[in-house]
């Protein structure tokens, strides 16, 4: 069986979690630092804040810019939907936009067309690690005097326009589960360049806790706390931590592997008149989180056959990315949208099996079942 994809946790990562176990520090505490400074070097960003997860991530965000109740946001319902979630509990509307249906990231147009007096923010994802058009939506929100949050949930390590994806924001939000290439088990980051914005996140990350645990044990005065404002605990341990810093040594190297894999992909599939494929224009550079496949209107069998038909062979696929708006915890609020590029993208399009230490053996598996699939029943 070939999987949909396999965290490459290597025996260091494992060393490094086993020597912060025995440390006596095990939740947040000098790994956690060390990791963010790390994390921030490497984006290119001032600060970075490490969160238990990209959807802690992303509310964290949504609070320190100021967003609340009677608030709209709007964001793609095509994305996980832990981005339509954050929106809403902070008590703020999610408006979804519809997706460009090249590259399945927002479409400025229709993000435009849905700009209201109420609105306050936009949340841009990085569909699939592919990163969206941030200089377009910079501009908008200059223009319309919103707030810019990047969930690049899944785009640790991806560039656009020379510059990693971390960079360009005041807020950007980042995942390590494991379906994502860097993944700590689970975790999140935040980077930001803005002090202020620095230190409320690492309050609010930690109940609101105007010290933290690592400066009350190092102070050699009494230190007392003072809880500032309503917090959560969102903290990432120094335990994942620790598997972080080695992955994103590692992550450079994953993503050139990656894309070798994407590359078999992209040269083999191109034939295949009824397919389209992700395409990398000038200036973007993905880590190909994952590697999609839409099928055309030509196409001779329908999705969920070909992954059936996949999976009778052996090799995992996995639906598209989802649609929030068709989901039964959204249904009900959207009874009347429709995003029809969004619905056919999400309802046409499969994911493909793509990960560090997949054997060329694999890939051609992989290659030959989709070959053979779409000509068989011709
Ligand atoms: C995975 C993902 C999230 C959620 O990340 P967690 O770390 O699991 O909270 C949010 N947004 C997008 C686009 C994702 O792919």
């Amino acid at each position: 069986m070939i999987p949909i994809a396999r965290p490459y946790v290597t025996q260091e990562d494992a060393q490094a979690a086993y020597d912060t176990i025995l440390s006596g520090w095990i939740t947040q505490g000098p790994k956690v630092e060390a990791f963010e400074e790390k994390f921030a070097a490497y984006t290119g960003a001032k600060y970075a804040v490490a969160v238990s997860c990209c959807t802690a991530a992303l509310h964290l965000s949504l609070i320190v810019a100021g967003i609340g109740p009677g608030d709209e946001v709007i964001c793609p319902s095509m994305s996980y939907i832990a981005t339509a979630n954050a929106i809403r509990y902070v008590g703020a509307l999610p408006v979804f936009a519809e997706v460009d249906a090249a590259s399945f990231n927002l479409s400025l147009m229709d993000v435009q067309k849905r700009i209201t007096a109420r609105t306050k923010a936009i949340l841009l994802v990085h569909q699939l690690g592919m990163p969206a058009d941030i200089d377009s939506f910079q501009a908008l929100c200059a223009k319309h005097g919103l707030v810019l949050i990047e969930d690049a949930a899944c785009a640790a390590g991806s560039a656009y326009k020379g510059k990693k994806i971390g960079s360009h924001s005041q807020l950007v939000c980042f995942s390590f589960h494991p379906r994502k290439v860097l993944s700590t088990g689970d975790g999140g980051m935040i980077t930001t360049s803005q002090e202020e914005y620095y230190l409320r996140l690492k309050r609010l990350r930690q109940h609101g806790m105007s010290v933290s645990d690592r400066v009350r044990h190092q102070a050699s005065h009494l230190v007392f706390e003072d809880h500032t404002e309503l917090g959560y605990n969102y903290r990432l341990t120094d335990i994942q931590a620790a598997i972080g810093i080695g992955q994103l040594e590692k992550l450079d190297w994953m993503i050139a592997e990656r894309r070798k894999i994407a590359s078999c992909y992209q040269e083999a599939f191109q034939e295949i008149a009824c397919l389209q494929l992700p395409r990398e224009e000038a200036g973007y550079y993905s880590n190909y989180q994952s590697y999609a496949l839409s099928l055309g209107a030509d196409c001779p069998l329908s999705r969920n056959d070909i992954m059936q038909q996949l999976l009778d062979k052996g090799i995992a696929s996995r639906r598209g990315v989802m649609t929030a708006h068709r989901e039964t915890a959204y249904g009900d609020y959207y009874p009347d949208l429709h995003l029809p590029i969004s619905e056919k993208a999400s309802d046409q399009s499969l994911i493909l099996p793509l990960f560090v230490g997949m054997s060329n053996e694999e890939i051609g598996q992989v290659i030959e079942a989709i070959k053979q699939i779409l000509s068989g029943p011709l």
